[in-house]
């Protein structure tokens, strides 16, 4: 189904009616959603909420119960094994743990699938491993090893690892949460820097400074259902008492 795949979509996701349930457990109640290209969705609210179950049926990790994701003018839900195969190459995810190849180098670790996958060669993808550790200012740790590097440091190497496969569309869920706080900062530099560069991207995180100057679009989600979603201004001045009590424990 993606053999014509033009990849210049102003839609680039579109969830319709997405539930997911566990069991008898609920966790997204019909959730619909518009990503367009470039922008960028911040999804916050309370942990257990759906946030990351959201992220993950987008990209099919999870099945969704029912609903639609159109991904670039595709129902995936409809997707067979190998659609679903081309569509993560679309679309890069990192995670709050970076699960680099501790036996590999970090050269290797990005130009691993891209090679395997037949979508480059050796050479092209070391030429482009060699950008990306540019773009994410680490250009000396081709050679390294990810033990020797700082979580930061290992977080930035899989947003280079994601991007050395030219998604369309960039998942972060939480990518800042399991690192040490001064560390913090240099993972959302290189977000912000994709952020500008016009990469499209939906990130779920707590770092409402960061989702009030990045984002275009904050939704807010609770007990598996989207509460409010606007702007950062109308999000941050909501009259919405959950709203208000969730970013009352941002501020210090
Ligand atoms: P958030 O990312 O907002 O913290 P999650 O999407 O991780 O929320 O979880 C939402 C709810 O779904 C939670 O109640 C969680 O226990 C449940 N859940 C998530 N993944 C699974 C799973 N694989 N099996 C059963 N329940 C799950
Ligand atoms: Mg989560």
């Amino acid at each position: 189904m993606w053999e014509n795949w033009k990849g210049d979509w102003q839609k680039v996701i579109e969830v319709k009616n997405l539930v997911k349930s566990f069991g008898e457990n609920t966790v997204l109640n019909h959730v619909n959603e518009t990503i367009e290209k470039s922008e960028k969705v911040v999804i916050i609210g309370p942990s257990g909420s759906g946030k990351s179950t959201f992220l993950r049926c987008l990209n099919l990790l999870e099945t969704p119960t029912s609903g639609n994701i159109i991904f670039e003018g595709k129902d995936i839900t409809k997707a067979s094994d190998t659609e679903i195969n081309q569509l993560r190459q679309r679309m890069g995810m990192v995670f709050q743990h970076f699960n680099l190849f501790p036996h590999l180098t970090i050269q290797k670790n990005i130009t691993l699938a891209p090679v395997k996958l037949g979508l480059m060669t050796q050479n092209e993808a070391n030429h482009r491993a060699e950008e990306l550790l540019e773009t994410v200012g680490l250009p000396d740790k081709a050679d390294a090893y990810p033990a020797m590097l700082s979580g930061g440091q290992k977080q930035r190497i899989a947003i280079a690892r994601s991007l050395a496969m030219n998604p369309d569309v960039m998942l972060f869920d939480e990518p800042t949460s399991a690192l040490d706080p001064e560390m913090v900062g240099e993972v959302l530099s290189v977000m912000k820097q994709l952020a500008n560069e016009g990469l499209t991207m939906v990130i779920v995180t707590h770092e409402m400074n960061f989702a009030r100057n990045v984002a275009d679009h904050i939704v807010f989600m609770e007990k598996g259902v989207i509460v409010e979603e606007g702007t950062p201004e109308a999000l941050f001045t909501s009259d919405n008492q959950r709203i208000k009590e969730f970013l009352g424990k941002f501020q210090d």
